[in-house]
């Protein structure tokens, strides 16, 4: 059971709002992370000034895009049995250009052309404003490509349009890039170095979604706890910046609380966070605004000191147990939810036990969990030997997915019989006659639908629950209404 954040929306083509004055049709599919979703949605926006209207129907389209992730080798090959697809569609309609966008585009740049003959255009995480140039040239019958990477670019100066939205919870990047180096992690030389967005443009975003009726919004970067606004540029160039920039800076505490005080009433997520960046006075401004949900998603990959120093996380795992001990100290209502690896090269059974018994200390809510894959390029494929058996990676992931189950349990267990608030997002997945909502803690709520309606905040009384589930009853609106 291989987790990616939102597995049900993997490979979504996404649809919006269609102008009678466009002509052309294009399909826009995305695989990987958040933030992935998010640009197809600055894509979006930016060929809807150049003509195009999106499409769902894959046979009808102009112009075919695919946004790509490269973290795993499994989510390339999904990617690259979707363009056999497409070729069999091209075959029909041999009018049709095929662009593939993102990390997997990043990272193999031309050789995406030579690989694959049906793609039309390589477009790199940086490059999107570039598209209507790119977009002409294949139109003169030229493959295109531009995987030039940014100092300086965040699209902070494109409004996103919303594709497939529930129109109550929406993504924002505040962050782009990363410059942690973790060896076993393709995203530094995908989506380059890290830099900051403006944050009066994020909160122009913001406002204009709480304008819009949106009741939730998630802010979105690698590693947000990092989030360093000076005046612009990167990260690691802040030390040069000028004392006035420096004394003005804004870092990531400073733009939670400026967010939830502009609109107390919109609940305010974000994701992900390093534990190496995250300090107190986030954990502090958290408990400072009842808006800002008490959810932490805390990636650790490993419980075993050891692997963590192969793997370049800048923390042991005591820092870590610290920090979840402040979290639980300030924040005692908090989720934290956990990503990890098995089967880091070197990775032994003592390493593997290390990491069952961080997770017995924690008893994470929720948990992403993977076996190690080898990313060509990254430290850990040019220093180490991807040397543990694939069938012991298997084992190990089992049994952190088995450990997992049973703590999702524990901690929704600790939900019933209380009464939580609820934001409702839809219709459960099982059931036409029960809404799905979240409570504070990301944890999934569902409930008879009775006179409640999308993006109502409701006091729900827990009556039951899964490991991942809680099950319950609507006893009337909160005051967040
Ligand atoms: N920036 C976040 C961090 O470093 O904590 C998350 C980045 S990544 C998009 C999401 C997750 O994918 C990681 O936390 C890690 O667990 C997993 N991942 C990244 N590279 C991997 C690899 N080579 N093999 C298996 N899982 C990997």
């Amino acid at each position: 059971m291989e987790k990616i954040i939102d597995e049900n929306k993997q490979g979504d083509s996404l649809v919006l709002d269609q102008k009678t004055e466009n002509t052309r049709k294009l399909y826009i599919e995305s695989y990987g992370c958040q933030m992935n979703f998010s640009d197809s949605e600055i894509v979006a926006s930016i060929l809807a000034k150049e003509g195009f209207n999106t499409t769902q129907q894959l046979e009808e389209a102009d112009l075919v895009l695919v946004n790509t992730c490269s973290i795993r080798d499994k989510a390339e090959q999904t990617v690259r049995k979707r363009l056999e697809k497409f070729n069999a569609v091209k075959r029909i309609n041999p009018n049709m250009k095929v662009g593939v966008l993102g990390c997997m585009a990043e990272r193999l740049k031309n050789k995406f052309l030579e690989e694959e003959k049906i793609v039309d255009m390589v477009v790199g995480p940086d490059a999107y404003k570039d598209l209507p140039n790119l977009i002409q040239e294949i139109d003169e019958g030229r493959n295109a490509v531009n995987v030039i990477l940014s100092k300086e670019e965040t699209y902070g100066d494109v409004a996103p349009v919303r594709l497939n939205s529930n129109g109550v919870t929406a993504f924002v990047s505040i962050t782009r890039g990363c410059d942690n180096m973790c060896t076993f992690c393709v995203v530094p030389f995908t989506r380059g170095r890290e830099r900051s967005r403006d944050p009066q443009s994020i909160l122009e975003e913001v406002t204009d979604l709480v304008n819009r009726g949106f009741k939730e919004v998630t802010l979105l970067g690698q590693n947000v706890d990092s989030f360093l606004w000076y005046g612009g540029g990167l990260k690691k160039d802040f030390e040069k910046a000028s004392e006035m920039e420096k004394a003005t800076a804004v870092n990531f505490a400073g733009l939670l609380a400026l967010v939830a005080e502009a609109h107390p009433k919109l609940r305010i997520r974000f994701s992900t966070s390093n534990p190496q960046d995250m300090t107190l006075d986030v954990i502090e401004t958290m408990a400072k605004y009842k808006n800002i949900c008490k959810y932490i998603h805390l990636p650790v990959q490993s419980g075993s000191n050891r692997i963590l120093k192969e793997m370049n996380r800048l923390h042991t795992r005591e820092e870590y147990f610290e920090l979840i001990d402040n979290i639980k100290r300030i924040l005692p209502e908090c989720a934290i939810s956990q990503d990890m690896i098995a089967g880091f090269p070197t990775e032994t059974e003592e390493d593997h036990q290390d990491t069952l018994s961080l997770m017995e200390y924690v008893k994470y809510d929720f948990g992403f969990m993977f076996a190690y894959s080898e990313r060509p390029g990254t430290l850990a494929a040019r220093k180490m030997e991807d040397d543990v058996p694939e069938e012991i990676k298997k084992r190990r992931l089992t049994e952190i997915i088995n450990l997992q189950q049973k703590h999702g349990l524990y901690r929704t267990k600790e939900h019933v019989g209380k009464t939580e608030e609820v934001l409702i997002e839809g219709t459960s997945k099982k059931s036409e006659e029960h809404w799905m909502g979240r409570n504070t803690q990301n944890t999934v709520v569902v409930f008879p639908k009775e006179q409640y309606k999308i993006g109502d905040f409701v006091n729900v009384k827990i009556n039951d629950c899964t490991a991942a589930t809680l099950i319950g009853e609507a006893v009337g609106y909160s005051e967040n209404n």
